[in-house]
């Protein structure tokens, strides 16, 4: 049987909230009997955008993770309430309208994804908007309305929705021990740690960029990733695991001295001070036309001699 999944890309989100609006524009003055009650006017967001920030000044990022039911199939509100949360057989968790008038109900959820209806005086969540689905819609309302299709539901076969998980490489935003139906695609924006940096050299007494320097990511004295600077001089890498530990990049460029700089990820992401070259003939690279790399290609490009490293560092990811 074809079942719903949905797919949340957070490379996409912008952070619009037209999904939340147009959930309260479907929900809100209208009662779905059976699936649900109205959503009251205010405070209840059945999907809501969370604004995500990495870095520190003077180079942040801002992503929005958009968050709702995930309608589990290991759900912890249906072990605690299992006469109340009640999975349709295409896989969507309704709750029960009938025995909704509960407020311990909100707390069922570890995600925080119930709510609690103080017009009504009763718990509500996403219904996957079964009653449009049932009706021959295609997708729900919020899906609809992105206008960046951040948001994708899947109708299928659990079995043709496992080779999906793994060809786009979908990740749940909890442990997975709750064998959630609502997946994300590139969550890295949202659990993974960068590195960013600049580096220069001193011409004539001026400063200038150190293009297409080599850029190493050492763990231990080992080279787990690697870039190269970009036309302003500056390289990122992301991806790389929270509390990874102690860390090192190496630059080399041209003639120079190699440049090592140490830093740690913990939590966060780390915007090293500006690097200079200085050391050895004081060279500049020659940088011949069209030679800059491409920088997403060469991000994670792992030598072999670094197996093992590799190895550990994949597994922490
Ligand atoms: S409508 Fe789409 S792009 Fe806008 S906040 Fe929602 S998920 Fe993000
Ligand atoms: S996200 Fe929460 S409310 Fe939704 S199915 Fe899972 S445990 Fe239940
Ligand atoms: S699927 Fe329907 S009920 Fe659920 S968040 Fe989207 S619009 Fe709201």
């Amino acid at each position: 049987m074809k079942k719903f999944h949905m797919i949340i890309d957070l490379e996409k989100c912008v952070g619009c909230f037209n999904c939340m609006l147009a959930c309260k524009d479907e929900h809100v003055g209208n009662k779905w009997l059976p699936y649900t009650e109205e959503q009251q006017k205010h405070e209840d967001k059945w999907i809501c955008p969370t604004m995500i920030e990495r870095g520190e000044a003077p180079y942040t990022e801002v992503t929005y993770v958009t968050r709702l039911c995930q309608h589990c199939d290991n759900a912890p509100c249906a072990k605690k309430y299992p006469d109340v949360f009640v999975k349709r057989s295409d896989g969507v968790m309704l709750i029960d309208y009938r025995k909704a008038k509960n407020k311990d109900l909100v707390d069922a959820c570890p995600y925080g994804m119930v709510s609690w209806n103080d017009e009504l005086g009763c718990a509500q969540k996403c219904t996957g908007c079964s009653h449009l689905i049932d009706d021959g819609w295609k997708e729900p309302r919020c899906v609809q309305t992105c206008p960046l299709r951040a948001l994708q539901t899947v109708y299928c076969e659990d079995h043709e929705w496992e080779k999906i998980v793994e060809k786009q490489g979908l990740k749940p935003i909890t442990d997975g021990s709750n064998k959630p139906r609502v997946m994300y695609k590139n969550l890295y924006y949202y659990n993974k740690c960068f590195v960013k940096g600049a580096l220069c050299f001193d011409q004539n007494g001026i400063e200038e960029a150190a293009i297409d320097a080599k850029v190493e990511l050492l763990v231990g004295g080992i080279c787990v990733a690697q870039t190269q600077s970009d036309f302003l001089g500056e390289f990122y890498i992301d991806r790389i695991p929270k509390n990874s530990g102690k860390m090192q990049i190496r630059a080399t460029y041209g003639d120079f001295e190699p440049l090592v700089a140490d830093f740690e990820i913990k939590t966060k992401s780390v915007v090293l001070d500006a690097l200079k070259f200085g050391g050895g003939t004081g060279k500049p690279a020659v940088i011949l036309p069209n030679e800059h790399a491409n920088e997403q290609a060469l991000t994670h490009m792992i030598p072999k001699d670094a197996e093992a490293a590799r190895k550990a560092f994949a597994h922490k990811k």
